[in-house]
Parts: structure tokens; C-alpha cells; sequence
């Protein structure tokens, strides 16, 4: 029986993951650059992968990108790597002021790469506390997005929001910010991208204190009773890496619950690499096994979660969009 390059791209992830199973960390390696090569040429389903912190995973000084076996490439390369195996699109937040223009520098020089800008709220101790900071920080976001060549690859206002788990920034710190960047994101009729690392509550309040904000819960963390709160309030859900851990089921029944036209994916890239890759640095190649994940715990095809995950992300990202061939480089 003849057998669809789709069906066959499919098997043979699964075969993937069995091997992962059976052998360990070693033969990932191996398993990682057998998909690269022999996917090349399949049709997988076009993917975006909202949420790759592509500028950690280039960095060529100071710490190495978790984890610790991690090294130097290149964007071109990573995002090479991406639209091999369909990733199309790829936003980078940007999570202090150092790696801003970085950041943009990236998105104003690579298809399919786009940014945003905040500080992560981990990010917040390292601010200097004179009163004039916050909005300084925020005029030189402006001015980003006023500028013409900046502008148009800045999609989102992120990462922000509040990290109650690392314990680095003082909570009313964190929360003055977010409720800044979330201002900036309506004040730009832009998305927001929230952190959120035990903080559940005080993120529900602080969404319901701007009224019209929209955005995704990214890297989702809670159950899916918190899911259905954020998605009250407008927010899409984005699932990372971690949805493919085994031990993750408060993960897999929100997953099951969100429903597919309110839902992103993501690899929160380097962090959190998705079975089969886990142990490694993450990339957005990675993409797909979270996806793969979301359909087997619906019960749906891989295509169909793709197909809707991109169109929300066109959707909440209104200013991103597919590779056409006409990048201007700024
Ligand atoms: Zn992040």
C-alpha cells in the first residue's frame, strides 16, 4: 500500500520516540540528526513556534544556554534547521534590556524571526530602582516601535509578567512592571506575553486590572481550571516542551481540555527540551513533538493541531507572517 509522505513522516517520529524509550540520552544524538535528514524532504505541516529565545541559543560569551553541552550557532543555521522539519516562523522575546537589540538585531536580519521586548520578571531585581527607569524603559520600547525598520518585527510586548518559584525579584517589583508592559501592549495594540511561574492568582488579577488586554500564557503552568480563567479573559494557551514529560498530567488534561482554536505551541527555547530531544539545548526544530503531543491527547491529527495553532498565531500576532520571499533586511 502506498504510503503518504505525510503518513510516513509521521511513523517515523514515532519510531523515534520508541527508540528514545528503549536506548537513553545516547541515541538521541543520533535519532536527532536521522529526523533532520530524513524529514528534510517531507511535507510536515507548517508550525510557528511562538516562544524560542533564539538570541540565548546564539550567544557566543558568557553562560552556555541550558544545558551545560550546549554551543555556539548560528540563527541562520538554527532557523535552517526549522524550516527543514516546517517551522515557518519564530517569535524571540526579549527578557532584559542588555539583549533588546540583540534581539532586534536577529529579527531585522532573518526571515521568519521576529521579536518582542520586556524584561522578565526574573530579570526585574537587575533594574536599578531610580524612579525614572521604568519609563525610560518603556520610551525606548516606543521608540523601537516607532522606528520603521524595528517596527514592523516587533509582534508582541514580552516576556513579562510574574515568577513567584525563582524567588529573584521582589513581587511588588515584578507586578509595578507587568502592569507597565501590559499598558505599553494596549497603548500599541499589541499582544502581551506572560510568564507565569507560580503566580497563578496574582496574573489573573493583574490581566483583570486592563481591561481589552490580549496575549498567550506562555509556557502554561497551571491546570485547566486556570486555563479556562485566562482564556475568559481573552488569553490563548501556549504549551511548551514540558507537555511531553511523562510525569506532566496536570499538563496533559489541560491540554485536552483548551480547545484547539484557543491554543499555541511553543519550545521556550533553550529550555525544556521536548521528549525525544530531552537533555539537549532546545531549538525550534523541537516544535513538532509538542504538537504531536497536543493531537495525541486530543485524539486528532498532527496536521490538524498545526493547521490551528498557526492560524491563532497569526491570528493574536497580527503582525507576523509567513515567509514570502519579500524580506526587506533593515
Ligand atoms: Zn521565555
Amino acid at each position: 500500500m502506498a504510503v503518504s509522505a505525510t503518513h510516513w513522516s509521521r511513523d517515523l517520529l514515532r519510531v523515534v520516540y520508541s527508540e528514545d524509550e528503549r536506548n537513553g540520552h545516547l541515541a538521541l544524538r543520533v535519532c536527532y540528526d536521522d529526523v533532520m535528514t530524513l524529514l528534510f524532504d517531507a511535507s510536515l505541516p507548517t508550525l510557528i513556534d511562538t516562544h524560542s529565545h533564539v538570541d540565548y541559543i546564539t550567544r557566543r560569551e558568557g553562560p552556555k544556554p541550558y544545558p551545560e553541552e550546549a554551543s555556539f550557532t548560528e540563527a541562520s543555521s538554527v532557523l535552517a534547521r526549522a524550516r527543514a522539519v516546517g517551522v515557518q516562523a519564530v517569535i524571540n522575546p526579549g527578557t532584559s534590556p542588555e539583549n533588546f537589540d540583540k534581539v532586534l538585531n536577529l529579527a531585522c536580519t532573518h526571515e521568519g524571526l521576529f521579536a518582542a521586548l520586556a524584561i522578565h520578571p526574573c530579570d526585574i531585581a537587575e533594574q536599578p530602582t531610580d524612579p525614572s527607569h521604568l519609563p525610560a524603559i518603556m520610551a525606548r520600547i516606543q521608540g523601537y516601535l516607532k522606528d520603521p525598520t524595528t517596527g514592523p518585527r516587533i509582534v508582541a510586548i514580552g516576556e513579562t509578567g510574574l515568577d513567584y518559584y525563582h524567588d529573584t525579584s521582589a513581587a511588588a517589583a515584578q507586578r509595578d512592571w507587568f502592569m507597565a508592559f501590559m499598558d505599553l501592549a494596549q497603548t500599541n495594540n499589541l499582544p502581551v506575553i506572560i510568564h507565569d511561574r507560580e503566580a497563578h492568582n496574582d496574573v489573573a488579577n493583574c490581566v483583570a486590572a486592563s481591561p481589552g488586554i490580549t496575549g498567550v500564557m506562555h509556557c502554561f503552568s497551571g491546570d485547566a481550571a486556570f486555563a479556562d480563567t485566562m482564556m475568559a479573559h481573552g488569553f490563548y494557551i501556549s504549551f511548551a516542551g514540558n507537555l511531553t514529560f511523562k510525569n506532566a498530567t496536570q499538563l496533559h488534561e489541560a491540554a485536552k481540555s483548551v480547545p484547539l482554536d484557543r491554543m499555541l505551541v511553543e519550545t521556550d527555547a533553550p529550555f525544556l527540551a521536548p521528549i525525544p530531544f530531552r537533555g539537549q539545548a532546545s531549538e525550534p526544530a523541537f516544535v513538532h513533538p509538542v504538537a504531536q503531543k497536543i493531537a495525541d491527547l486530543k485524539g486528532i491529527s498532527l496536521e490538524a493541531v498545526a493547521e490551528a495553532t498557526t492560524q491563532n498565531a497569526l491570528r493574536l500576532f497580527s503582525k507576523l507572517h509567513l515567509p514570502n520571499g519579500a524580506f526587506p533586511p533593515c
